[in-house]
């Protein structure tokens, strides 16, 4: 039918060309409207063509893109501030994804722990983990279908599983040269996860007791998700190291670390560093982030939206075999199924709903953070059906 395609064949065939966007819709080339409840993977924080952050875009485009960090770049300093206020951390770094915000992390607790006199430092990783593509941090994902083809894989990783503290301390007594531990909040790739808020609290006491540096990945569950800036919030902990990415720049790519204590000072001149990160054209689109979400409400609207989803999947779906758990927080929601479901995304793309599924069986929602009740009910009321029909196939 068409020609061959000149991309790579990353992805394998796209059927769906969306043209552009206005709000929690997206609109195909073929003229049909769909409602993202997806944001590009938990990246259109603001939905789409937000005015305030298409007018801050457009001005910023027509001053200054990029200058490199041979110079000082305020926004940088401002969007730092910004972060540091709202996450509990102390200092940032800026990069342009999330496997670089972790390989960043990766080298951070690497050179710590060399400072500290350990020459082969380990990190604890974990079963079921996402943390990016790089070799570094396909290492550290704990999901054999990342890794395999690759190796060899990057040492100084340890596996554990989570939320089994009792494995975590049988690390620690094992392995002399571990550093640091690294975790999702919230699991995002392997399915909606959610590290509880007790095991998250005993992994501060362990880290605090061995001197080890607690790093978080927030690139998926963090600027304001879950309905906290940060998903740690809810387990009322503080990390020491903290990646993010994905959402903190409503589509402009845009990521990094935030860290606090003897972490936020580790990386000196020549350690690590960037062309394009912390540009002013992608700061500007986080700094502009960052405030329409406060002042339009939007952490509260999460939650509330949120509640309102869960309930209606778990009432929609109550009793259903198929349907093993509908769990989330926020705007990030699972409905796990008893079954893989391939189909699921072409139906619900042809009712008009824009999501995912992940690890095989898990459906999964991450609308954008101006989802109103109103949206959350127009997608209830198309994707129950669906998911009742699914269970039963
Ligand atoms: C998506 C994701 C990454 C990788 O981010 P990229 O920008 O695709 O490199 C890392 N960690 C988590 C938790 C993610 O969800």
């Amino acid at each position: 039918m068409s020609a061959p395609s000149p991309l790579m064949n990353t992805y394998g065939e796209r059927t769906l060309a969306l043209s552009h966007g206005e709000g929690v819709w997206l609109y195909g080339v073929d003229g049909r409207r769909y409602l993202d409840c997806l944001s590009g993977i938990a990246v259109s924080t603001l939905g789409h063509a937000h005015p305030v952050l298409t007018a801050a875009l457009r001005e910023q485009v027509g001053r200054l893109i990029h200058c490199s960090n041979l110079y000082d770049i305020p926004l940088q300093r401002q969007l730092a501030q910004m972060l540091v206020e709202r996450s509990g951390m102390t200092k940032a770094f800026f990069c342009n994804s999330g496997l670089e915000a972790n390989e960043a992390a990766i080298k951070l607790a690497r050179l710590y722990g060399h400072n500290r006199g350990v020459d082969l430092p380990e990190i604890v990783v974990y079963e079921n983990a996402f943390h990016g593509r790089s070799l570094a941090t396909l290492s550290a994902t704990g999901n054999s279908k990342v890794q395999k083809g690759f190796e060899p894989l990057v040492p100084g990783f340890v596996r554990t599983r989570l939320n089994d503290i009792e494995d975590l301390r049988r690390i620690a007594n094992e392995r002399p040269n571990v550093t640091a531990v690294f975790l999702e909040t919230i699991q995002g790739e392997g399915g909606i996860l959610p590290a509880r808020a007790e095991y998250l609290q005993q992994v501060r006491a362990l880290c605090d007791e061995r001197g080890w540096l607690m790093m978080i990945d927030e690139v998926q569950c963090g600027t304001g998700r879950t309905g906290r800036w940060y998903a740690y919030q809810w387990a009322d902990v503080l990390p020491d190291v903290v990646p993010f990415a994905k959402g903190l720049g409503s589509g402009v790519p845009v990521g990094g670390v935030l860290a606090r204590g003897a972490a936020a000072e580790t990386f000196q001149p020549g350690n690590h560093g960037t062309t394009f990160g912390g540009n002013p054209l992608a700061m500007r689109a986080a700094v502009t982030t960052v405030q329409v979400i406060e002042e339009e409400g939007l952490l509260a609207r999460a939650t509330e939206v949120g509640d309102l989803i869960l309930g209606g999947l778990r009432e929609g779906l109550a009793g259903l075999d198929g349907v093993r758990e509908v769990r989330g927080q926020g705007l990030m929601i699972g409905i796990e199924m008893t079954k893989p479901c391939p189909g699921f995304v072409a139906a619900a793309t042809q009712a008009g709903m824009l999501l995912n599924v992940t690890a095989g069986n898990v459906i999964r929602l991450l609308p954008p953070l101006i989802f109103e009740r109103s949206h959350a009910q127009w997608m209830l009321e198309r994707l129950i059906p669906l998911i009742r029909e699914q269970a039963q196939a």
